[in-house]
This record gives C-alpha cells, structure tokens and sequence, in this order.
C-alpha cells in the first residue's frame, strides 16, 4: 500500500475504533467482537509504528479504556489503573519474556486465568470498604461504592486482626454464565435489550443507577494484585489477599520457566470451557514484586505483566468471491471465497453463507470486509458483513437463475435452491463422493479427481456404472497405477457385502441420514418395500416426519431412481436387509460401545452382532464419545483408557440388563 492509501486506512481505523471503544467501554453495549477490536487495534498499532507523526492523542492505542460517565461523581486513582498489554502467539510471549530477562535477568511466574470482566479498585481504610471505581480512563474512575457493596465476594470489611490504615485493592468483577442467561431471559421477557455478553452485562450493572437493581444481579468478584502488597511476591499476594477474605480465582499457578507457563496456556485453552464464568486468557505476572517495580509501566500497561489471549473464535477479512457449490441432493449452496485468514487455530479460506436468503439478510458483496466465525468444530459462517468499509464500486449479489453446471433452470423449495436435473455432473459427482464415503459404503480409492475424471469422460452416469469398471480402465486415469486400480475394485466388490441400511444412506436421498436409515430399514426390510411405501405408511414411524416421508416417496417414484435400484441389485448390491442384519429394535441407537477382554459366554463378534442388531454401534478406541466399555477378563489399555475418560464400564451381564431396560417389550436374543 502507497503512504497515502496508509493513512486512508489509518483513519478509517481510528474512526471504526473510537466508535466500538465507546460503544463498548461508555454504552456497553459493544458492535464488534472483541477479536475484531483486537484485530484492528494492532494494525492501527503497526501503521502508528510505521508513521509516529501521524498517532494523535485521540487514538485509542493512547488510553485507557474511555472517560467515566457523567452520571457518577468522578474521582481520581490514588494508584493509576493500567491496562495489560496484549500478545496472541507464544512466539510473541516469548519476546516479552525476553525482553523482561534482558531487563532483570531470569524470573518466576504466576500464571493467572483473565477473567473476564470488569477491572475494580476497591479502598478500605482501617480495614473498612470506604470506596469502589471502576477503572475509567485509568486516571480518573467512577465511584460507585454503593453499587459495589452489594457484591457478595467483596468485604464489607477485612477479616485481619490489624488492617493497615489504607490498602488499596484490586480485581475483576464478573457475572457467571448462569446469571447471564438469567438475566438476558428476565429482558427478554420484558422486552428489553438483551446483553451482548456477561462482560458487557457486568459493566451495565455496575452503572446502574439503582442499587438495588445491581443487587438483583449477582455479580460476582476475584481479587488478583494489591499495590503496595505486604508480601514479596505475586503468590503470597495471593494468600494475603484470601486471608483478608476475598475470593481469589483457585486457577493460578507458579511457574519457574517458559515450559511451565506453556503447559499452563495450554491446559486452560481447553478447560476454561468447563469454567462457569468467561476467561479470555491468561495473565503472566513477574511474580517478584520488587522486580516489578522494578521494570515499571510503559503509557498504557505495566512491563511486569502481559495478557496471553486465546485464539480468537471471530476474525475480520474480506471476501474476495462468492461460489456457488452444487450438492448432491441439488442444492446450491453459496459459498464465500476469503482473504485467509486465522480462526480458533486454523487457517480458514472458505466460509458457508448457507443460503439465498441468508445472502439477502447479511447484504454480502465480493469485495466486502466481513466477520467470519468458526467456534468448536461448526463450520465456518460469516456472520456479518462491515458496511462501512464496503468499497464504493460494489454491486448487490445476484444469486444464479440456472445451474452454474449444467445451466438448466434453478428451483425454489422452501429456504433451498436447487438444480433439478439428475443427470446434472456435478450432482452425479456429489452423490458418487457421498455413496464411496465411509459413513455409507466406505469404498477406499475412490476420491475426488478419479470422480471428476470418471464423471466428465461420461464414463460414469449413475452409481450403478461404478460397479462395471474394469482394471484396464481403471488403471489408465491419471494417478491410477495397476495398484491402486486393483484396490479400488476390492473396495468395490467388499461394498456389495454392506448391509441394506447402509445402502440406503449412501443412495443420498434428503434427510435420510445414518439414523433415519438405520430407522426405515427396520420397518422396510428392502428397497422395494420402500418404494411401495405410501406417504403415510412412511411418517406412521415414530421419528419420520411428513417432509421426510414426502421425500422419499418423491425419490422412488422416480424412474430414473427405480432403474438405479433394479442395476444396483443386478451387481449384488444388498438392497435388502438378511435375516443377521435385520435390526431387532433400535434400544440402542446413537451409543457407541467398545468391547475388550474375554466376555464369559459371548465372543467378541457375537457381542458386535448384539449391539448392532439393536442400533448401536461398535467401535474398536475409547474416546470421549464412546458411551461404554463392555470390559470382560483380561482387559487391558482400552479399559484404562475408559477409566480415565469416566466413560462407563459395563460387563456383559450388565450390558445385557441395559439391553432390557431399553428394550420396551420382546424377549433379548438367546445368544447366537
Ligand atoms: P484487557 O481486557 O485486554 O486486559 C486488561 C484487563 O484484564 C484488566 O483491566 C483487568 O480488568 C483484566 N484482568 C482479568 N483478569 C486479570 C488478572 N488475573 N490479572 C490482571 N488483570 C486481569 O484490556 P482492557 O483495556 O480492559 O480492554 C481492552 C480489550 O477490550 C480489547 O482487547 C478488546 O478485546 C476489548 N474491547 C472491545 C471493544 C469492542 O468493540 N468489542 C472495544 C474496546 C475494547
């Protein structure tokens, strides 16, 4: 970028981030995600680095949070109330902690979890709370002592025999995740503004002019420091701090070297997520305090002391195409083509927009600077689209009219657009990726370039084709040596083995996934059964609803599907259930099950076969999912595992008294 383009963008981002600071430090009430805030404020950090003439007083890489409000008598820290500088990699932590060597050589650590809330400095005289303010612009704060006070985990008064004539301390005020939700349903109710986030709610309750209102609420608060401590050192803070009776988060940990302080990050990226209250980091202390003073404050944040933030699960970046992807049941699907960009640990490139009418809602255009969320193991979505950096030349989406494959007309059910031509490539290629999957018939080999060749050379027009390949054919696509040819036609020839409800999911029809299958083929020993089916013969199952029903009906009155099903079962093709794979009851549907040892009167295929007639499924590692261990003599690892993971461990005899249980009528199997 040219220097005048910079300050362009370094005004925009000054703009964009005094407005968010005040939406969110004065209104609470904040519209960015705080990683977008974070994301912004550091290139706004880099272009001030790069151009120091250009930083001006007013940016917000020059204060601390935002000036207190009118509405509350406005007093000045005795002690200024800093903020904590920021670092989002370990490489970057590592610097820092450089940095603090170079300066006082090597050091201990506390590690504590940021909570995060609100920052709060509380002065007790003679032992006795005289005032509470909020942090405000770290020079001047709030008083909202009368607020405060009603704060359950603040002391009214210190329990020490001889409290000092003046301590000042500090921490976070916070409200658990279950206050929150009670608080915003209790808005909800009365038709008020829900709260962005327990922060946020925290923050707006603080400044509520009504105690007894704040009351209401139960906020909750961790001391973490005190300045002018009695103690040496951060850790003895701690107790001091305890001792005088305030709740200090149990979570902190001393750690004597950069592998300790790691370990520490690491174990709270995923456990913080069992924590009722939010945490967005970790705050690394020079646990010395002697050190500390030492090494001082730079303008905004103190040298002793950064805050780690977890990787961030919102980022901002541009959406440099929106494509059109064709699924297998038809569907286009609108897809967003990204500037990469880093989310929750991953780099991500491509982010849903699920839907015609979720393009409309959002207003997104190529070129649009947009938020884009990936929490847990969801997929990426973009959840909303920053207009004021639209560039102006942009134009509204116009979502395609015909299919951008075959071009045949698109139609309209419900939310879903869709290419109604069968015979259209790509669905073909979607429903041939969808039938070789390993949820369906698990045929190994067959992956996305062979499909796309076997489909474009016309050499594949229906799943029925793949069963009429050849090894001279195969052999001779590109990548195939005689090798993997011959495997693929193994793996072919193995799907024939597959049992009907399996068959039935891979055939791809709408909303019938693995459950749904396992479900129907119970009812309907076998395709023709189904095909025979009425819409009503179909949702008199428990758990099949009319739309459902509806659309397998539609599916086999297709003769195009029909004839599909006619050659499938002329390769041998298990359209119908045998007697050994018919489910007996589906008691056990959706739990999995790992069985090891020697069972006293089943062996362990028996004991699949048992599990699987009834809708489980069994499975050969223990993890988090596993919902039991059928453990008999000799059990080894798996059953240590188990033991470790709580999942529960079941003998056969217990297996078989669960069976029962669930089994609403019907006698169990004898054994086989
Ligand atoms: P911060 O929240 O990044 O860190 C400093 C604060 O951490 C302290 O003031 C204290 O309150 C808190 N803290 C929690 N646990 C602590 C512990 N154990 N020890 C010490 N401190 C602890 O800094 P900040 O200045 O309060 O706020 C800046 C952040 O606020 C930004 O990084 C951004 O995420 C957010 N913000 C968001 C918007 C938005 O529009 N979403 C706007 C402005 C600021």
């Amino acid at each position: 970028m040219g220097r005048e383009q910079d300050h362009e963008r370094l005004v925009q981002l000054r703009e964009i981030l005094n407005r968010a600071s005040y939406r969110y430090y004065v209104l609470d009430d904040p519209e960015l995600p705080d990683s977008v805030y974070d994301q912004y404020y550091r290139e706004l950090q880099a272009l001030e680095a790069r151009y120091p003439a250009w930083i001006t007083p007013d940016s917000v890489t020059q204060r601390v949070g935002a000036e207190p409000l009118q509405e509350f008598q406005t007093v000045r820290h005795r002690i200024p109330l800093y903020s904590l500088d920021n670092v989002f990699t370990l490489e970057e932590l590592s610097q820092w902690e450089k940095r603090v060597n170079k300066l006082v050589g090597e050091v201990e650590f506390v590690c504590e979890l940021k909570i995060d809330g609100l920052a709060l400095a509380l002065t007790y005289e003679k032992g006795l709370l005289t005032r509470g303010l909020t942090r405000g612009d770290g020079h001047l704060g709030e008083d909202i002592t009368t607020n405060i006070r009603t704060i359950r985990s603040v002391p009214l008064q210190l329990q020490i025999p001889e409290p000092s004539e003046l301590l000042e301390v500090r921490g976070e005020a916070f409200i658990p995740f279950q206050e929150f939700d009670r608080i915003n349903s209790e808005r909800a109710e009365q038709g008020e503004k829900l709260f962005a986030n327990p922060r946020n709610a925290c923050a707006g309750t603080l400044r509520q002019l009504d105690p007894r209102v704040v009351s209401a609420r139960h906020l909750n608060f961790f001391a973490y420091s005190l300045p002018n401590s009695p103690a040496l050192t951060q850790d003895q803070t701690l107790a001091f701090l305890k001792s005088c009776g305030f709740r200090v988060n149990p979570h902190w940990a001393l750690c004597r070297n950069r592998k300790e302080v790691q370990d520490f990050i690491e174990y709270w990226l995923t456990a913080r997520h069992q924590l009722p209250y939010g945490t967005d980091g970790v705050v690394i202390k020079v646990n010395d305090l002697h050190l500390q003073e030492e090494l001082g404050f730079n303008a905004k944040a103190p040298r002793w002391a950064v805050a780690y933030k977890y990787p961030p699960e919102e980022a901002v970046t541009t959406v440099q195409d929106i494509t059109i992807q064709v699924g297998r049941t038809g569907a286009l699907t609108p897809v967003a083509e990204l500037q990469p960009v880093l989310l929750a640990g991953t780099t991500v490139a491509r982010a849903t927009l699920h839907n015609q009418d979720r393009i409309t809602e959002l207003d997104v255009r190529p070129g649009d600077s947009v938020i884009v969320r990936k929490a847990g193991e969801i997929i990426p979505e973009v959840v909303k689209v920053l207009q004021e950096l639209r560039p102006s030349i942009s134009q509204p989406y116009s979502f395609p009219t015909v299919c951008p494959v075959c071009h045949t007309p698109v139609v309209r059910e419900d939310i879903l657009v869709r290419c109604p031509n069968h015979r259209c490539p790509q669905v073909l290629k979607a429903s041939v990726a969808h039938w070789c999957s390993r949820a369906a018939l698990d045929i190994q080999g067959i992956g996305e370039k062979l499909i796309a060749q076997l489909v474009d050379t016309g050499r594949v027009h229906s799943l029925a084709d793949l069963y009429t390949l050849t090894l001279d054919e195969l052999s001779a696509y590109e990548r195939m040596g005689t090798k993997s040819a011959q495997n693929v036609l193994a793996s072919l020839a193995h799907s024939k083995t597959k049992p009907w409800p399996k068959v039935l999911f891979g055939l791809g029809i709408r909303h019938v996934g693995q459950t749904m299958a396992v479900l129907l083929s119970k009812v309907f020993p076998s395709a023709q059964a189904l095909a025979q089916a009425s819409i009503q013969d179909i949702s008199a199952i428990y758990g099949v609803g009319a739309e459902i029903a509806q659309s397998i009906h539609h599916w086999f009155e297709d003769p195009t599907h029909q004839q599909l099903i006619q050659a499938l079962e002329a390769h041998g093709v298990q359209i119908r259930g045998t007697d050994g794979q018919t489910l007996l009851s589906e008691s056990l549907l959706g739990q999995t099950f790992v069985i090891t040892g020697t069972l006293p009167t089943r062996s362990r295929e028996e004991c699949t076969a048992l599990i699987e007639r009834h809708g489980g499924k069994a499975t050969s590692s223990v993890s988090k999912k596993t919902n039991f261990v059928v453990a008999g003599e000799k059990a080894g690892s798996k059953l240590t595992r188990a033991l470790e993971l709580g999942v529960k461990v079941l003998s056969e005899d217990e297996l078989l008294a669960l069976l029962q249980a669930k089994l609403s009528q019907g006698k169990l199997p004898e054994p086989e």
